[in-house]
């Protein structure tokens, strides 16, 4: 048997691996072990690939180098809340590598056979889009570029002239690619535009199915640049990360009550303030630290409600110590996560993972909605769109539709943020002035610190 046979066996294994791995992570109980088995399949990928003959090993190790050093720093000095904006980085570099592979491999052979070349073309193709289209989502959720669509007259017949320019391009290509270099060039050319056309005019609050639609694109892209190389754990691997975004792409949709087309190509979140505040108007009431402790040490009942500014705070320990405290109080207590809470998917569940809540506490938006109105006090931590009841109430709101965390239902509600600013979505909450809600104005993790100091005085 020769090394092709062993690094075929040990490409199956790998795969083998990485479906169980991702079976794994669909739960936070089992999440851990299969990042860890993912990675050990990577792992395993990786040193065959370096088995197969004929490798130029001065290249590889000068890409090694300069891509650990690159990553090392990134990941030092990226501030845990910037995390969503370098994936949504990582998502455009798996893009931009899957373009300059198909764009290689045209150069070391023009004339490859019909299915290579459709395979590069397609490499091109989806790794642009998901390029320049990560880098307008990198832009829009670290509000380098402005977070609210981008609208113009006549938007989608321009969009659909290039889409229909990429496929006749890319048709004469397919036919002749050894004459047709420059409408090569032309479809990489327009497949970066399109990628920053297609995310502009998706707003704020759409922004995780965005990201997830392109961690899909940036699987499909590998995918087809596995063809083109034929490597085979490329296509698997590539295959797997395009379908699991898929999936993802529809919880997010089914998280907001939209549909994908709708998402895409509506402009939603296009408000005006008139419309975005109707409903948040009213007396906005307080309480201070110390009323906060006499709720919460006579309520039987507590759901915290963790949301992007736990994670801004870095409250996620803190919180996890005064629920301790809470549950030797005699509370039964809950945390409520949203699928949208935070600025990526699982966002929270990362948090609060890393904070070791019980997994037997946490509670998805289905599960803890119908118990709300048994509920003595919903701490928000920190979230803002998630729990806005206008996404029930106000039909012109850009979030209405959108199911949320039902604690305005709770008995009594106390929302822990430093100002009136409003979220993501960039609109008031009617929450806040209802009568059941107390504003707790300040740091996340300060006001749970003093909270705690409280009870243990
Ligand atoms: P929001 O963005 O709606 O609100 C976060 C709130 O946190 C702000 O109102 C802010 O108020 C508060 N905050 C910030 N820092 C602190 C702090 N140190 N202490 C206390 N509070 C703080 O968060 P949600 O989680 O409710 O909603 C997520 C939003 O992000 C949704 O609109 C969603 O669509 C969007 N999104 C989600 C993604 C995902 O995949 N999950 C991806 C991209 C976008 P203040 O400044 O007054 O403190």
């Amino acid at each position: 048997m020769n090394s092709i046979f062993w690094i075929n066996f040990s490409y199956i294994i790998a795969a083998v691996l990485f479906a169980l791995g991702l079976k794994m992570m669909g739960a936070p109980a089992s999440a851990r072990k299969g990042n860890a088995l993912s990675a050990i399949a990577m792992l395993i990928a990786v040193i065959a690939t370096l088995l197969t003959q004929g490798l130029s090993y001065h290249w590889i190790i000068l890409g090694v180098v300069i891509g650990s050093v690159l990553g090392t720093m990134a990941a030092r000095m990226v501030a845990m809340t910037a995390m969503p904006e370098m994936v949504a980085l990582l998502n455009g570099s798996g893009g931009l590598a899957s373009l300059l592979v198909g764009w290689i491999a045209y150069d070391m052979e023009p004339g490859a056979p019909l299915f290579t070349t459709i395979s590069v073309y397609l490499s091109v193709l989806i790794g642009g889009v998901t390029f320049t289209g990560s880098v307008v989502a990198w832009g829009k959720l670290s509000e380098k570029i402005s977070s609210k669509p981008f609208l113009y007259k006549g938007q989608k017949i321009v969009n659909s002239l290039i889409v229909a320019a990429i496929l006749l391009l890319g048709l004469l290509y397919c036919l002749d690619p050894v004459a047709q270099y420059s409408a090569f060039l032309m479809i990489i050319l327009l497949s970066l535009i399109l990628g920053v056309l297609a995310v502009i005019p998706i707003g704020g609050a759409d922004m995780p199915v965005v990201i997830s639609l392109l961690n899909s694109y940036s699987g499909l892209a590998a995918c087809a640049a596995g063809f083109v190389i034929q490597n085979n754990i490329l296509i698997v691997a590539g295959a797997l990360v395009g379908a699991s975004g898929i999936i993802l792409t529809q919880i997010m949709c089914k998280a907001m009550n939209r549909s994908l087309a709708n998402v895409l190509f509506s402009g939603f979140g296009s408000v005006t303030q008139q419309q975005s505040s109707a409903g948040a108007q009213g007396e906005v009431r307080s309480l201070s630290v110390e009323d906060a402790f006499y709720l919460l040490e006579a309520a039987q009942s507590v759901v915290f409600v963790p949301g992007y500014g736990l994670a801004v705070a870095q409250a996620q320990h803190v919180v996890q110590e005064l629920a301790q405290i809470l549950e030797r109080n005699g509370a039964e207590v809950r945390f409520a996560i949203h699928p949208v809470a935070g600025r990526m998917p699982g966002h929270m569940n990362v948090l609060l993972a890393e904070a070791n809540v019980p997994y037997d506490q946490l509670f998805e938006m289905d599960a803890i909605n119908p118990l709300m109105e048994s509920i003595d006090v919903a701490v928000v931590i920190g979230a803002n769109d998630v729990v806005n009841p206008a996404a029930r109430n106000t039909k012109d709101s850009p979030i209405y539709g959108m199911p949320i965390i039902n604690v305005d239902k709770a008995k009594t509600v106390i929302v822990l943020k430093r100002s009136m600013a409003t979220g993501f979505a960039g609109i008031q909450n009617e929450l806040f002035f209802y009568e059941n809600t107390r504003m707790l104005f300040g740091d996340a993790k300060a006001t749970i610190q003093t909270l705690i100091a409280e009870f243990k005085n």
